[in-house]
């Protein structure tokens, strides 16, 4: 019953039950590709991009359509044009490494093994904005990772791969500092994150202006996801071609996918977008899955049927948390638990999603007992609407996504939990919820 608050937090995930990463902590990787082969000590992709003007690093990115690897998708290559364009006193870089999504280990993969890469992408980006300061969001739960890499930005200090002169340029002077969070999902969006940053309570704010146009301290900032950041180091490195022959046309490149639950071989792929989810379900041995939820609780639940979906921005798009549930498991039981989630992390700010997740759990608790009527069920839709459309950012616009999800693609878990007396003749879900 506590696989969602296992799966919530990283670092107690490792060993605890069938359904979690059994590989380790630090070593979850279990099929590398072409962003993660190979070794990564020469900084090749930091030198080819300090050969070039940054304009031109930023064409470069833009000619990858390297798109956002935390979920969103937005271009990569465009953010930075728009954000080295916003006038400022200071341009800054922002790394979010609030990896709070319950399902999701691959940034702390990348950090905890290859966090020069990651460190080389936000040089890369600094160079590319005109910025001379770098800030990595780690979140709290993540604070053991810290010594490591204060530890490894030293050594980039010693080698000039951090601080005056960089690499022996003439006048790009940036550096990189470390910023805890202290373990709010919220701060996972990046107008809460900035927030936090700022000292402040992470919520988030109103848009616009934008993050690239007054982001940390009002000034220009591109924030972007730790994987995001690595993927740009190997672009520099390799080429924009590289990096386009994998994956489809509008999402080009690798997807690493934290997966975990119900499979034979958890831990991290790189896979090429445009897998399906049978293809990955393949990959880590989980043949006899009912239920995968693709995105983490605010992702969508994907039920056998529709297992030829593909991964990708197109498609299901995802930041890389895929939780596999087996025959075992109450498809109900683990709804439930991604609505607590919900009312735990809602920062309370509007009342659509403060409410409204707190009426959805009522709801659902409810037609697990048995005791709810057709109302009920109808009821949770709007409610579920609402809180859609009305929420202020994208956490409430998404808590309603598993309800909403499972009604549809599992209508009958919902059909048999319905009380005695109500009446479900001619009654179609599906057609009730549009
Ligand atoms: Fe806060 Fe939820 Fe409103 Fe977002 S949608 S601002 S998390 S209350």
């Amino acid at each position: 019953p506590h696989i969602v608050a296992a799966l919530r937090d990283g670092r107690r995930s490792a060993g605890v039950g069938p359904v979690l990463p059994k590989a380790g902590v630090r070593s979850s990787l279990v099929q590398p590709g072409p962003l993660l082969s190979g070794g990564h000590d020469n900084a090749a992709g930091l030198q080819a991009a300090l050969c070039r003007e940054p304009v031109k690093v930023i064409e470069q990115i833009t000619a990858s359509r390297l798109r956002g690897r935390g979920g969103a998708g937005f271009p990569t290559g465009l953010k930075w044009r728009l954000c080295r364009q916003a006038v400022g006193e200071e341009h800054y870089v922002v790394c979010n490494a609030d990896e709070g999504e319950p399902g999701t280990f691959k940034d702390r993969l990348l950090l905890s093994e290859f966090p020069d890469l990651v460190f080389d992408g936000m040089v890369i980006a600094g160079y590319a904005l005109g910025s001379r300061h770098g800030v990595l969001y780690l979140r709290g739960e993540y604070a053991y990772l810290l010594d490591d890499l204060q530890a490894v930005l030293a050594k980039r200090r010693q080698l000039g791969r951090l601080g005056v002169a960089i690499c022996g340029t003439i006048g790009f002077d940036f550096d990189i500092r470390i910023q805890l969070g202290a373990g709010a999902y919220i701060c996972g969006e990046e107008s809460a994150l900035l927030e936090s940053l700022e000292g402040k309570r992470g919520a988030p704010r109103d848009r616009p202006p934008f993050p690239t146009e007054r982001g940390y301290l009002g000034q220009p900032t591109a924030i972007d996801n730790v994987e995001t950041f690595a993927c740009v180091a190997r672009i520099m490195e390799h080429g924009a071609a590289w990096f386009t022959a994998s994956g489809t046309a509008e999402s080009t490149g690798t997807k690493l996918m934290s997966v975990a639950g119900d499979c034979k071989r958890p831990g991290v792929y790189e896979v090429p977008f445009g897998i399906t989810v049978n293809e990955l379900l393949d990959l880590v041995g989980a043949a006899d899955a009912e239920f995968v939820q693709v995105g983490g609780p605010s992702g969508q639940p994907v039920a056998p049927k529709d297992f030829g979906r593909r991964i990708a921005y197109e498609d299901l798009s995802t930041g890389g948390s895929t939780m596999v549930f087996g025959p075992q498991r109450d498809v109900l039981e683990i709804v439930l638990q991604f609505a607590d989630f919900f009312v735990d992390e809602s920062c309370g700010w509007c009342t659509p999603c403060r409410v409204g997740t707190t009426l959805l759990r009522t709801g659902l608790r409810k037609v697990i007992a048995g005791q709810a009527s057709l109302e009920d069920i109808a009821t949770m839709e709007a409610v579920a609407g609402t809180v859609t459309r009305m929420s202020r950012c994208g956490l409430g616009q998404s808590a309603p996504n598993p309800i909403l999800g499972t009604m549809r693609s599992f209508p009958h878990l919902y059909e048999a939990k319905l009380r005695a007396d109500a009446d479900i003749s001619g009654f179609d879900l599906d057609k009730a919820l549009g």
